[in-house]
This record gives structure tokens, C-alpha cells and sequence, in this order.
């Protein structure tokens, strides 16, 4: 099957582009474009039938990636291939550009934009799961004005949003962990390049003892798990299997999900404490 008939623009302007989308008299539905990874695929099976579709993907103004105040923000159009690639300086060697080599295929990491995978809020995707685990900010823009919504409030479930007609994420901006803060991230997948199965992302600052572990590939937006972040926090330590078992029996009763779970908090931190199991030597990765 093919796309329905649609008109296409691409603004050389994010102005443009907003105003385009704030067109509250158009003839039918509007929708923003990124990457299309997502998109093009939910064209050609017309699961979305838009009347006009708008392409951001290729503005100026959302493919900047800045260091500012201890944050990095990063424009809503960089795609994971140039995270991946460390293209920008800021993200070499962090927990971001460690993720964006694993999502899908490098043809989909050409194309596929950050904002694009938030947007679409697959819950079993990997910037979802590691902004959450980030603590990340989203920024929202329209041509009324601009909010900031934090990530954890910005999917509300399965392919749902914050986002209002007319508005578009322009940036996410991430906190940047302080020296000696390491992270831990691990996916079950069928097999490389797939969507997870079961998903695990987790952040520890031994300084502050702080932590904060994330699950993800559920039903709806990533969950955390407090009380196994506040063990970790005050122990650095892996906690026993059974503790982890009976933190992850409040999230679901699959087993064989559990199974998957289990597995992928527990590989995520043992990468994240750096104990001997680890599977990544953090050296290459340590921010
Ligand atoms: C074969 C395959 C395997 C994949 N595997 C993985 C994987 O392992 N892990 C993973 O995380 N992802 C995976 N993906 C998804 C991939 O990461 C996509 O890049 C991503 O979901 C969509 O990004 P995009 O820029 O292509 O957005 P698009 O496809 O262009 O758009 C997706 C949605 O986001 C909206 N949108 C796009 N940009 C904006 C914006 N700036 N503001 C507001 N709304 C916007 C669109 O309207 C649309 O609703 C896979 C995709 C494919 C095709």
C-alpha cells in the first residue's frame, strides 16, 4: 500500500514551519515530519492520513547541540546517527551517543531524529527510556510561545503525548553528570537493530549518592524503580536477584517478562557500579 495524496513542505525557517502548523483553517489534519522512520511506514499503511505534512528535519535552528549552565541541549532534529558518530563534541563519550549506536539500523540512525522517536513514544524505545533516566526537559514550541515540560510527565502512554496541536518539540535538554556519575544501560532484543523487549537504563552518582534506575519496554511510558535507585544509592552495590524480583513484581506479572527484566536491571547495573560482570568498560563511555 502507498501513502494517500498529501501536500509536502519543507520551511527553510522554524517560523515558517510553526506557522504553517498554526494554519487553524487548513482543509484537514497537519502533521510534522521528521526523520519519516516512523512516520513513512504509518503513511504508507495509512494509519495517518494527513493532509499536510510538515518537514522539519532539515531547519537550522533544531539541529544545534549546545553546552550551556551544566545542561546540553540538543535540537529536536539531530538525528541518532550524528549522536552516534559524536559528531558534536559535547556528546562524545556519553551515555547518549552509547544509546544512539544501538537503535535500530544505521540506515533508520541516518534518518531518525530525536525528537521524532520522543513524539512518537514507542515504549519500548531507547531515547524515551534514557531521557527519563536522564531527567531530561522537553521543549515545546508553537507559534504562540514555548513551554518545558519534564520528560516525566511528557508521555502520558503508549504513543501518547504532551504535545497540542500545532506545537513541535524544538530541543531536549539533558543535565550533565557531574565527574565520577556513571550510568548503566542494557536491552533484550530478538535481535540487533529490533525494538527491546525488556529494557533497563539507570544513573549513579557515588558523590551525592543519588540514583535513579528506569525500566522500560512496558506498557506505556518507562517506570522507576525507587526503591531499588535508593539501595543503590546508599549500598553502590547490585542488590540480590530476589530483591530485584520482588521490585520488578510491582510492575507486572509476566514471568517471562519478569525473566527478561530481571536480566536487564541487573546487567544494567552491573554496568553502571562497574562490577567485574560488566559487560562495557566505561573508560571509552564515562560521562
Ligand atoms: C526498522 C526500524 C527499527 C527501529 N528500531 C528502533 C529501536 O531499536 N529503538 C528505537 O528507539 N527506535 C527504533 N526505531 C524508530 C526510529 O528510532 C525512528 O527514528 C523514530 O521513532 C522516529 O524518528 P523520526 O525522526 O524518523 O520521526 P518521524 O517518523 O518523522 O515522526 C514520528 C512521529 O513524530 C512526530 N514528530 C517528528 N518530529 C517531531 C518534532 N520535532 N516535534 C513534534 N513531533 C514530531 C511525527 O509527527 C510523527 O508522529 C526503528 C524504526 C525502524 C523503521
Amino acid at each position: 500500500m502507498k501513502a494517500a495524496k498529501f501536500e509536502y513542505s519543507q520551511p527553510a525557517e522554524l517560523a515558517g514551519a510553526l506557522q504553517l502548523l498554526a494554519d487553524l483553517d487548513a482543509p484537514g489534519p497537519i502533521k510534522v515530519m521528521g526523520g519519516s522512520q516512523s512516520m513513512g511506514p504509518m503513511l504508507n499503511l495509512r494509519l495517518t492520513r494527513p493532509n499536510k505534512v510538515v518537514d522539519v528535519s532539515r531547519l537550522a535552528e533544531l539541529r544545534t547541540v549546545q553546552a550551556k549552565g551544566g545542561t546540553i541541549r540538543i535540537g529536536a532534529a539531530v538525528t541518532h546517527a550524528e549522536i552516534e558518530d559524536g559528531v558534536h563534541a559535547v556528546l562524545r563519550g556519553s551515555m547518549l551517543q552509547y544509546v544512539a549506536g544501538g537503535i535500530a539500523y544505521r540506515a533508520v540512525r541516518n534518518r531518525g531524529t530525536i525528537a521524532g522517536s520522543l513524539a512518537h513514544a514507542d515504549p519500548a524505545a531507547d531515547w524515551v527510556l534514557t531521557l527519563s533516566a536522564l531527567a531530561a526537559d522537553i521543549e515545546l514550541q508553537s507559534a504562540g510561545g514555548k513551554r518545558t515540560v519534564p520528560m516525566d510527565a511528557f508521555m502520558l502512554g503508549a504513543y501518547t503525548t504532551q504535545l497540542r496541536e500545532g506545537e513541535i518539540i524544538a530541543a531536549v535538554t539533558v543535565p550533565q553528570l557531574d565527574a565520577g556519575a556513571r550510568w548503566g544501560y542494557y536491552k533484550f532484543c530478538r535481535k540487533t537493530g529490533e525494538f527491546a523487549e525488556a529494557s533497563c537504563a539507570a544513573v549513579f552518582d557515588p558523590q551525592r549518592k543519588r540514583a535513579r534506575i528506569m525500566l522500560g519496554a512496558l506498557d506505556g511510558a518507562p517506570q522507576p524503580l525507587p526503591g531499588l535507585a535508593r539501595l543503590v544509592a546508599t549500598t553502590g552495590q547490585v542488590p540480590a536477584s530476589d530483591v530485584i524480583a520482588q521490585a520488578l513484581a510491582q510492575v507486572g506479572d509476566d514471568p517471562v517478562k519478569q525473566q527478561m527484566q530481571l536480566a536487564a536491571v541487573t546487567r544494567c547495573l552491573q554496568q553502571a557500579l562497574m562490577t567485574p560482570e560488566a559487560m562495557i568498560d566505561q573508560k571509552e563511555y564515562a560521562a
